[in-house]
This record gives structure tokens, sequence and C-alpha cells, in this order.
């Protein structure tokens, strides 16, 4: 169950009420927002008559229960969309179709002022790169570290957008949290609960990736770690699943953009890059995905995507950003009036 303190309530009520939980035999775990505490009470039992008692305090607000094994990011805890806000950057919530590109690794100063003024040229509104890379060989590329996230930072002063930079290890949060605007958890990250954990008090919104194999209901416990340790910024990303399909890199699970919308408030991000693993295909997936109802899109593109030291394959020219940005615009266009149509009926 959910226990949402009143507005303002003091430390000493918060742990009145933590107390009273713990009383009545539930496990507690609590979130500071910056208007009230909420705090997630999970155990077996009579749940009714917990409810009840919980309600009866003074100091709480409102007491729910959630069925879902997962409760903060669970509609059932909030019907209305998280919005999450990155610089002029809002995912999630209003009526902003973001478009998040850039090249898969950070591979020097050129290359990443090049791809930043690409991706603010055509409407981009925020500047991915990879500076600590998950690669398959030990023997692959592995990222420039913090001379990466030194040229991110460059090119986000240059160009004004905020930076999306993967974090693959709880000991460099606070470095990559020092230089980046949003922390990208990996697909082979998604279960790495001790960085979920930490994660939860980084101070910067989260962009967690589904793992490979991973199923719906397992990106949604991932995030809820997150969530539960603190940090309500995250928003999800769907990159395509394993499946016995080889046509494409990963099979695009369209499907799960759509059940994630019901399932969670938490903002949907599409990366139609790794989801195909063909430049030719992004776009048309990138459609799908404004269609579907997603909150925004991740995408690949490289100056000069043959000579790319990764994940060139998939990454857009510069002209096919440029095409796909353009092509994009009906349907956002239809995306904004849906959302307006949504907020009306709220
Ligand atoms: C990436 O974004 O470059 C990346 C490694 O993605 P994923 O974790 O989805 O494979
Ligand atoms: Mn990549």
């Amino acid at each position: 169950m959910i226990v949402s303190m009143r507005r303002h309530a003091t430390k000493q009520e918060v742990e009145q009420v933590r107390a009273r939980i713990e009383e009545l035999g539930l496990k507690v775990h609590s979130i500071e927002g910056e208007e009230r505490v909420v705090i997630g009470a999970v155990g077996v039992g009579d749940i009714t008559s917990c409810l009840e008692s919980l309600e009866a305090m003074e100091q709480v607000e409102k007491a729910v229960r959630i069925s879902a094994p997962y409760k903060f990011v669970s509609k059932e805890f909030r019907a209305a969309r998280t919005e999450i806000k990155v610089g002029k950057m809002v995912i999630g919530g209003g009526d902003n179709f973001p478009v998040m590109a850039g090249p898969c690794s950070v591979e020097g100063e050129k290359q990443i002022m090049e791809c930043a003024e690409i991706v603010a040229k055509h409407g981009g509104q925020a500047l991915r790169g990879g500076a600590f890379k998950p690669r398959t060989s030990p023997y692959d590329f592995q990222g420039m570290a913090e001379e990466g996230l030194k040229l991110l930072a460059k090119a986000r002063d240059a160009f004004g957008l905020p930076i999306v930079t993967e974090i693959m290890s709880d000991t460099e949060v606070s470095l990559v949290a020092q230089y980046a605007d949003v922390l990208q958890v990996g697909a082979r990250n998604m279960q790495n609960f001790s960085l979920l954990k930490t994660l939860g008090k980084c101070g910067r919104p989260i962009l967690l990736k589904r793992g490979m194999s991973a199923t719906v209901k397992e990106l949604l416990m991932s995030a809820e770690y997150i969530v539960a340790h603190g940090n309500p910024d995250v928003m999800l990303c769907e990159r395509g699943i394993r499946t016995f399909e080889t046509v494409t890199r990963n099979t695009c699970d369209i499907g799960a953009v759509a059940a994630l919308s019901e399932l969670t408030h938490l903002p949907v991000i599409l990366d139609p890059s790794h989801a195909t693993g063909k430049r030719s295909l992004v776009t048309a997936v990138a459609r799908a995905g404004v269609a579907v109802g997603s909150d925004g899109l991740i995408v690949e593109m490289h100056p000069n995507p043959e000579k790319a030291w990764s994940d060139g394959a998939q990454s857009l020219t510069p002209k096919q950003f440029a095409d796909m940005m353009t092509e994009l615009q009906p349907y956002i266009a239809l995306w904004k009036k849906s959302r307006a149509a949504e907020a009306a009926h709220a």
C-alpha cells in the first residue's frame, strides 16, 4: 500500500506513521517528495484494516492499496503522467515530444561538436553519446571515459542541449552525474541492482533501458528500485528484445510501449536504433513510436556512420536525421492532439 502524508508533514509526524506501519507488521519504504513524503508499506495480512487504521491518523492524507508488485511506478499509485524537466526539455506530462539524438560513442571533440550542431539544427532536444561503453568484446572500444564526459559538457555549453550518457557502474555515479543531465542505464545493466539503488540518490533523471531478455514487469521492478531509493525521475526505454528473428538486430516490442503507458505513469521512450540495428529501418520504427504514444525518442546519428567506432550500421547520417525530423512532424502533430484530448478529459 502507499501512504501519502499530509503536505509539509514534519519529520516527527513521518516517524509516527512509520512506527505505526511497522506496528501493523508491514515493511516500510519511504520517498521524500518536494511537498510531501510518500511511504510504501509492503506486507501480507489484513491490508484493509491496516489501511483503515492508517487513514485514521491525523498526519496521513491518504492510504491506497496497490495490487501490482511495483508500487511507486504503477498507474494505481499515480494516474497523472510523471513530468520530468531537464533544462528546457520536458518529458512526459505536457505536450512536448522530445527527440534525443547523437552518436553511439563520443569519439573526439570534432565529432561530438558536429553531432551537437546537427541535433540542435534539426530540432533535437538533447544530445546522447556514450563515454563509458558496454561492449560485448573486451577488445572493442570501451569509450573515452571522463575525457568523453568533458567533451559532452563542452557540446552542451556550445549548443544548449542537455546531455544523456550511460552509467555502467555504481563507482562512477558521482563522476558521471557531475557532467551529465540524464544518466542512461543500458540494457545490460537493467538488473544491476546495486547500481539502481545508487541511482536513487544521484540527483539526476534516469533513462532506464529494457534488458534484452527482460519482461515489461521486470523493467518496471527495476524502475521501482530507483524510485523506492529516492529518485522519482525515471524514464523507461524500449530498445528491442532478443527473439528468434535475425533480420533486425533486436525485435522492437512496440506493444510493450503501449502496455507500459497503461501500467505506469513514468515516461516511455523508444530507441528505434538499437531496436532495429539498421539505419534504413530507423525512421519507420520511429514513426511507429510516435503513433503508439511513446513520450519521446532516442536515436543514434553520426556525421560519418561508416567510420563510427560503434554502432555505425544503425546510425543515421546527418541527412537521414534531418529527413526523419521532417517526416515525424505530422505524426507529432497528431500526438499533440491526442495528448490535448487526454488532458481535456482528465
Ligand atoms: C547505447 O545506447 O548505445 C546502448 C549501448 O544501448 P543498449 O543498452 O540499449 O544496448
Ligand atoms: Mn549504441
